[in-house]
């Protein structure tokens, strides 16, 4: 009964609402973490692979690191911690702290209310077993890929905002203007003892909780924080080679397939770094066999979503329990990228920074900050290099025009 009234209330998305694809120029010009992701020194990855478990220094240390990223990288985002206590089965009666982390960057025009929001969401705790259990997968690299597509695409947020208010278009109410992007880290995500309702999922069960009772004003589009949330993109366990990622809602399946849009053309434009057929995989003998022939032997390419074409097949639904699971009982729409199966690595001691593929972690963070820049309708206004374009893409960078999503 709950969850039909909720889905009732639910809004959807706005029908036809359009948005560019970004042209194979943007693409290529997508920026690269660089050194950011390097898992000794990297400024975004590394000072997240330490033990994080809540309640003790780590956990502290890693709030202050995404703070600092945000005060220093991402300025204009509004910044809160929500707070929460709770015992654990292994807390000895003692109530642990548990902080989400939550950054929102809305168009400046908007109204309390009023902005639908793409929310990008990982947990940063860290399994309190094995002792020293670092969890590279689990989630230290997504929230580091997310930071990464926030920072990519904030300048281009900028100059799109300032651009639409040159322009007067919010003053017709333009939905596609009213759109924020959202970060989420969430905190206590792991069970202490095993997994049960109760043990997992600490930070995620508070924070739905919280918005639930967070009413916006009477006359909102949005009732609440929670029916702001356009997609809850989860990212969990990525960072090992060669994922395989399901789609698991019938409801966000169009997002999935955007998404997988977007992985096969940065495939064919040679952009992800972890293909066989990446510039950089390339030997001396197989450029010579080019220069040779004119024609070079495509190796096999993985698909990382693998499901873009799923019909009215079986659909997993809520079958992995994760962060998503409060907020979906609650009428959000999710998107889960978690791979099926999980890393070998998965609550192993060797989810450690040596054991994440770094080709991997750099494609999936071009794939995210791709969709996010897609989803808000960015083209135009992200950076457009045409250097990248991979030798042998064979395409011109053009303009790929108008395409209409289709609500489900
Ligand atoms: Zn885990």
């Amino acid at each position: 009964m709950l969850l039909s009234a909720f889905l009732l209330l639910s809004p959807f998305l706005p029908n036809a609402l359009t948005y560019n694809t970004l042209s194979n120029t943007t693409l290529a010009s997508l920026p690269s973490p660089g050194t950011d992701f390097d898992v000794r020194t990297g400024a975004i990855l590394a000072p997240i692979l330490v033990p994080r478990v809540p309640g003790t220094p780590g956990q502290t240390t890693v709030q202050h690191h995404f703070l600092n990223f945000f005060r220093t990288q991402l300025p204009k985002w509004n910044v809160t911690m929500q707070n929460s206590t709770s015992t654990t089965p292994t807390s000895g009666g003692k109530k642990l702290p548990f902080v989400n982390i939550v950054a929102t960057r809305d168009p400046p025009w908007a109204k309390e209310g009023e902005t639908g929001r793409l929310s990008l969401v990982a947990h940063y705790d860290s399994k309190s077993t094995p002792e020293g259990f670092i969890g590279a997968t689990d989630s230290a690299a997504p929230c580091a890929i997310i930071l990464h597509a926030a920072r990519s695409v904030d300048e281009a947020l900028t100059r799109k905002w300032t651009n639409v208010e040159a322009s007067h278009d919010m003053a017709f109410g333009d939905m596609e203007g009213n759109m924020g992007l959202q970060i989420l880290l969430l905190d206590g995500e792991e069970a202490f003892q095993s997994w049960t309702h109760t043990d997992s999922l600490y930070g995620a069960r508070s924070l739905a909780e919280e918005w639930e009772r967070t009413l916006n004003p009477a006359t909102s589009t949005f009732r609440n924080p929670l029916s702001s949330i356009d997609l809850f993109l989860l990212l969990d366990l990525l960072g090992a080679k060669n994922p395989t990622v399901p789609s698991y809602f019938r409801t966000t399946h169009w997002a999935y397939a955007a998404m997988a849009s977007l992985e096969s053309r940065l495939r064919s434009l040679q952009l992800l770094k972890s293909s066989p057929n990446h510039p950089s995989k390339r030997s001396v003998s197989s450029r010579g066999e080019r220069a040779r022939n004119g024609n070079l032997h495509q190796r096999k390419e993985p698909i990382w979503l693998t499901e873009a074409n799923k019909g009215e097949g079986r659909w997993l639904g809520g079958m992995i329990e994760d962060d998503h699971l409060p907020f979906l009982a609650r009428g959000v729409e999710i998107l889960h990228l978690i791979p099926t199966p999980f890393p070998r690595v998965w609550h192993e001691m060797d989810d450690d920074g040596e054991h994440l593929d770094g080709d991997t972690v750099e494609d999936w963070a071009t794939l995210i900050t791709a969709f996010v820049g897609e989803w808000m309708d960015l083209e135009g206004y992200l950076p457009m290099d045409s250097k990248g374009l991979g030798e042998g893409a064979g395409v011109e960078a053009r303009h790929v025009g108008e395409r209409e999503r289709t609500e489900l």
